[in-house]
């Protein structure tokens, strides 16, 4: 099937509000292009210097978002133009943002990583390290990010219920964290196996790959 097929199913079958990223890591720029050509405006990518090729060649009005785990030594060659960062995991990646934002003159988008899955090979922080960061003094001084919400994978797994619970935690957690922190708006969360589930648990915006540009190698 297309690729402009499959962008069109998922985008009927999915609410209006919630916000659609086309994950294109490993994708050729034919196959970005098409998704281009069918409307679809919001890309991902998990690697940052494979995202900074495809923004040189790809059309100016992409947003590009930057899923994967951070590099800090990296971030600096995404900071002119990455539209949101979705997997800040440590304080030390956010200061990093901020100093490459800054010299940019820019102020960055970035979701704050959380663990929820039981894996032990997904990345994250606690809920308490996060409020750690909310509540410390250093981060109230960093003016070139904006915490714009939270990102969570789930347990790569067929137990439904599993995934529910784990996608039904974060959300508490999101709301919570939204009612203290006013910048917070966006729940990432739900991939091509899960963003069904991600959406009835309260997911504002998922990140799709496969099912649109079919399967990686
Ligand atoms: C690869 C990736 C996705 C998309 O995965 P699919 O299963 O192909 O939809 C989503 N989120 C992150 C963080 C990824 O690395």
């Amino acid at each position: 099937m297309s690729i402009a097929i499959n962008l069109q199913k998922i985008k009927s079958v999915i609410p209006e509000q919630v916000t659609l990223v086309a994950v294109s890591k490993t994708k050729p720029i034919p196959d970005i292009m098409e998704a281009y050509t069918a409307g679809q405006r919001v890309f991902g990518e998990n690697k940052i210097q494979e995202m900074v090729d495809k923004y040189d060649q790809m059309p100016k009005d992409i947003q590009w978002h930057m899923i994967g785990h951070l590099q800090r030594n990296k971030v600096k060659y995404m900071a002119h133009f990455v539209d949101l960062i979705h997997g800040v995991d440590s304080f030390k990646t956010l200061k990093e943002i901020n100093k490459q934002a800054l010299k940019n003159n820019r102020i960055i988008n970035c979701l704050l990583q959380v663990k929820i899955a039981e894996e032990e090979t997904k990345f994250g922080l606690e809920e308490i390290e996060l409020e750690e960061i909310f509540n410390s003094n250093e981060f109230q001084e960093l003016q070139n990010v904006n915490i714009s919400g939270l990102m969570g994978m789930a347990s790569f797994t067929s137990a439904t219920e599993q995934v529910v619970q784990e996608f039904s935690s974060l959300k508490v957690l999101f709301e919570k964290l939204k009612n203290q922190h006013s910048t917070l708006s966006i729940l990432s969360m739900g991939m091509s196996g899960d963003y069904k589930i991600a959406i009835a648990q309260g997911s504002t915006m998922i990140r799709v790959g496969s099912a649109i540009f079919g399967s990686r190698q």
